[in-house]
């Protein structure tokens, strides 16, 4: 007998017949002996739903207030499995993140979770329920609902597993495992047995939506092994219990190690340029620190060599932060006498990720001349260890993955 967590995402219990579903699934599980806790999220499309009610009424909305609102998504989808699997005779309580101690810092809309107490789940494990907890919410010291931002229920699996010291925590989604690519964009996309916590918390970081950057951080950290399955598959002769999917575990010597494991792409950066910047020491903090104070991140950095003692200056932020980044860089650029300030939401950043780039040379020649053959211009680019990521104009998003896709035979009938 093992322990298992499971977490079900929007898609997968977006109607009452996924939730039916998933209580056939849960019960499959439950009839091969083991022990169930299951996470789930809101219906696919409520989190957005009740996130335009609230702009409706406030354009920024109290943080308070929204993590109170969406946290009442999750709350419906864990009464409705429950109640669909005491309909299947399955004992079954669902809980909020409350009511099992998902305590988190007080940071309301991407709170982290800091503890959780697993007495009240074990007791209800021992005595043969399955265990239904809402993702993406907790509380914080006081008492206070929080969320953990987009994609969160992701994180309140794995923190559970860790938590539960699960033997396994398993990620059920609209598609049946990691792969090479987002396959909605490369159909020639393949899907991944194996993947590293490094690998994959790149990928996560780089713009694969496919799991929260912080459940992989959490995984890796304890230890926890990460499964990605489709909750689509027929469930069949032993009730969906034959795994495969993708593990997500540490690395393993005996791990047969591609070059570039995964291209990944975000469309949610924006740029930023200051064009004459008086070249001098400082430059750099005087531009970011108010960007910093204002609490937006920032993603890539390039400042130009100098000429004539002046400097060019670029660096992307996500698009939510572009129209407040550009407004703080037009009252840095008056205070430095830069020359102007421009900037442009087109952009797409992609990456090309693999373990196994750090013991081989040319793959970053490889991605250019891939690039330039298609004749993507490229604006940016950044590397580290096990990454390349450059930046194009948007347009060109599609052409530069599958190219990159194919030219480093991640396509399927490589
Ligand atoms: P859920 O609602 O179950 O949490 P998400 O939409 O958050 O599902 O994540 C699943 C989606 O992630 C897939 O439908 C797919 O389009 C996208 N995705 C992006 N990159 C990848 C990748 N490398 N492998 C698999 N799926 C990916
Ligand atoms: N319902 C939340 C969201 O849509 C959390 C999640 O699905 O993981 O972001
Ligand atoms: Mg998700």
């Amino acid at each position: 007998m093992s322990l298992i967590v499971q977490k079900y995402g929007g898609t997968s219990v977006g109607s009452v017949e996924r939730i039916e579903s998933v209580a056939q699934r849960v019960m499959g599980w439950r009839e091969q002996g083991h022990q169930v806790v299951v996470v789930v999220s809101a219906m696919s499309g409520e989190t957005n739903r009740l996130m335009a009610l609230a702009q409706d009424i406030q354009e920024q909305p109290v943080p308070r207030e929204l993590d109170v609102l969406l946290s009442t998504g999750e709350q419906v989808t864990i009464a409705l499995l429950s109640m669909a699997l005491e309909k299947r005779g399955c004992a079954a309580r669902s809980y909020t993140g409350h009511q099992v101690h998902i305590r988190t810092d007080s940071v309301h809309n991407k709170a982290r979770i800091v503890d959780i107490d697993d007495k009240r789940i074990h007791k209800d494990l021992a005595q043969g329920r399955v265990v239904v907890v809402a993702g993406f919410q907790g509380m914080d010291e006081t008492g206070n609902i929080t969320t953990l931002g987009r994609g969160g229920s992701d994180t309140s699996a794995v923190a559970l597993a860790a938590a539960l010291k699960a033997d396994e925590c398993q990620i059920y989604t609209d598609v049946d495992g990691v792969y090479t690519t987002d396959p909605r964009v490369v159909p020639e996309a393949r899907r991944l047995d194996h993947v590293t916590y490094e690998e994959m918390l790149e990928m996560a970081s780089l713009g694969a939506k496919v799991l929260q950057i912080r459940s992989v951080e959490f995984a890796s950290k304890y230890g926890v092994p990460l499964r990605v399955l489709s909750s689509f598959e027929d469930t069949g002769e032993d009730a969906g219990c034959t795994v495969a999917g993708t593990l997500i575990s540490a690395e393993d010597a005996e791990m047969e190690q591609a070059l570039i494991s995964g291209i990944a792409f975000n469309r949610d950066e924006a740029k930023v340029t200051m064009l004459g910047v008086p070249d001098q020491p400082g430059v750099a903090h005087k531009i970011l620190g108010p960007i910093a104070d204002n609490n937006i991140e920032v993603d890539m950095i390039i400042q130009n060599i100098a000429e004539d003692a002046t400097t060019d200056f670029t660096f992307t932020v996500h698009r939510n932060d572009y129209d407040k980044s550009l407004a703080i860089m037009q009252e840095t650029a008056k205070k430095l006498g830069a020359r102007e300030v421009t900037g442009d939401t087109k952009i797409v950043k992609v990456s090309i990720v693999g373990v196994g780039m750090r013991s081989h040379a040319g793959i970053a020649s490889t991605m250019f001349e891939t690039l330039a053959t298609e004749g993507v211009n490229i604006r940016m680019i950044s590397t580290s260890e096990i990454k390349i990521s450059v930046v194009v104009d948007e347009k060109y998003l599609e052409l530069s993955v599958r190219a990159l896709h194919e030219a480093f035979g991640l396509d399927q009938s490589a």
